[in-house]
């Protein structure tokens, strides 16, 4: 998902639906916008893409005032249902709350089903909505403490914006699983979001990340932080990285696209291939090809073309769309392709049907051979952080050898970027340097946050 708050500027709903649209690519099921004038709070929320949702200006013009936050969904809990769109608001003895989360709680069931035997009443199936909860039932006085309080007690990945009457305030869980950067807005102001993207959409400029376990409060008197945890290292997904934040996003102060171009030179240094051309699958896969091939000296060619008009594959619901949607959204550029032997760059293979077609493609616009390299290690587990990946036995790396998934998909080579190679374009020595500062869980099975509800499954 992708979250934006705005504070102390004129039209902040038309600025919060700017960073949304920026943001769009970690969301793209349902929008929402809450934002609050001196006298109340005002909503809207739909589904769809952002533009769709806040494209028509009346519905922007019926969000006044000068704060404001918003949500981009994109499912890992709950139905493509209105009710589950966030922002969730809800009216409280102290007044209105609005509350909107990226990330993945895991121990929200276990929560859940406490908070209901006690009488609260749910309203979604989304785990964001305990949070809630947790803060209506919190016997502290300021919201300030009662989020303080809820956080306490959920475990997983959140970053979470909130906007009350006095405030806008801004959590990232203790490990920073997913980001949370702070701007300040031209004329005056300050702003969250997901990403530094959603900053430059609307000219603000970047302070700095809301550092993992840190908590902001914004108000008339500014900006204030605290620190409510205990002291723990941070554990950053290291598939922002790779494939999940925008590339002109800077997250803990690097580039995404120099970290992923940086990633493609490891590539070609750990596997090359003879070859005649690099040809990446776009989009993902295109600033790691670029590393590629200036490493490897190859030429860098689009032989695959992306129609822009179709959503991320991955993100349609079901399989049968799924694999209309791979259709619907590469094509083979045959002058590029005819008679060369080509290294196809992506940046992960999941289920390995966008791969398989993609390969079938490029093999049938006369590509003599195919050699597949993955600017990440194989995924092997799925996320439980907030990243909709299937389930284990979806995973074509699950149950299949690096030689075996080679030939399910159909190419000549396949290769991966080892662990050390990936932490080495992320500046560190090797991953056994860098793996207390990662969640890099899909790909080594090693979950920093307990998986609680899953534990209590597994008992049950
Ligand atoms: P596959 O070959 O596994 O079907 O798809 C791999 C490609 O699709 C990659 O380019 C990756 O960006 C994207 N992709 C497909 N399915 C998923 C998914 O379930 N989760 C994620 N994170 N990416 C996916
Ligand atoms: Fe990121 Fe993978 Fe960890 Fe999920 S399991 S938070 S996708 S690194
Ligand atoms: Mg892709």
């Amino acid at each position: 998902c992708g979250v934006v708050g705005i504070w102390g500027a004129p039209g902040a709903a038309g600025l919060a639906a700017l960073g949304l649209h920026a943001l769009q690519h970690r969301g793209q099921e349902a929008a929402g916008i809450v934002s609050h004038d001196e006298s109340r709070f005002y909503q809207h929320k739909g589904l769809g893409l952002v533009g769709d949702v806040f494209g028509d200006p009346r519905n922007i013009a019926q969000l006044p005032g000068d704060c404001a936050i918003g949500h981009n969904r994109y499912a890992t809990t709950g139905a493509t249902l209105l009710r589950n769109v966030q922002p969730l608001f809800a009216d409280f003895e102290f007044g209105g709350l609005a509350v909107a989360h990226n990330g993945n709680l895991t121990n929200a069931q276990t929560l859940r089903q406490a908070l209901v035997k006690r009488g609260c009443i749910f309203q979604s199936t989304t785990d964001t909505e305990v949070f809630v909860h947790l803060i209506a039932i919190s016997l502290y006085a300021t919201v300030r403490e009662r989020l303080i309080d809820a956080a306490k007690q959920v475990k997983g990945a959140y970053s979470v914006v909130c906007l009350d009457q006095d405030s806008l305030i801004g959590l990232r869980d203790p490990l920073g699983v997913r980001p949370l950067v702070l701007g300040k807005l031209a004329e005056g102001g300050w702003m969250l979001a997901s990403e530094t993207c959603a900053l430059e959409i609307v000219g603000a400029e970047f302070v700095r990340d809301v550092e993992p376990g840190e908590l902001v409060v914004i108000d008339k008197n500014g900006v204030t932080s605290c620190r409510p945890f205990k002291n723990t290292a941070s554990r950053f997904c290291v598939f922002e990285y790779i494939y999940f934040s925008r590339p002109d996003s800077q997250v803990e102060g690097r580039s995404v696209y120099q970290a992923r171009k940086q990633i493609g030179v490891e590539l070609a240094k750990e596997s090359p291939v003879p070859a005649d051309v690099v040809v990446p699958v776009p989009d993902s896969g295109v600033p790691s090809a670029m590393g590629y091939a200036a490493e490897s000296k190859l030429p860098f060619e689009m032989g695959i073309i992306r129609n822009h008009y179709v959503g991320r594959t991955f993100i349609e619901p079901t399989d049968q769309i799924r694999h209309l949607g791979v259709r619907m959204k590469h094509s083979a550029n045959h002058s590029v392709l005819a008679g060369k032997r080509v290294v196809l760059v992506d940046d992960s293979i999941v289920r390995g049907t966008t791969s398989r077609k993609i390969v079938d493609m490029v093999r049938a616009a006369g590509a003599t051979e195919v050699h597949m390299r993955i600017s990440s290690p194989p995924t092997k587990h799925p996320c439980f952080y907030g990243i909709d990946t299937p389930e284990e036995s979806k995973l074509l790396a699950a149950t299949h050898s690096v030689e075996e998934m080679a030939q399910v998909i159909g190419v000549d080579s396949l290769a991966f970027i080892s662990f050390d190679g990936l932490y080495r374009a992320l500046n560190h020595v090797n991953r056994s340097e860098a793996a207390h500062r990662y969640c890099d869980a899909c790909f080594t099975g090693d979950y920093p946050v307990e998986l609680v509800d899953r534990e209590g499954r597994l008992i049950a």
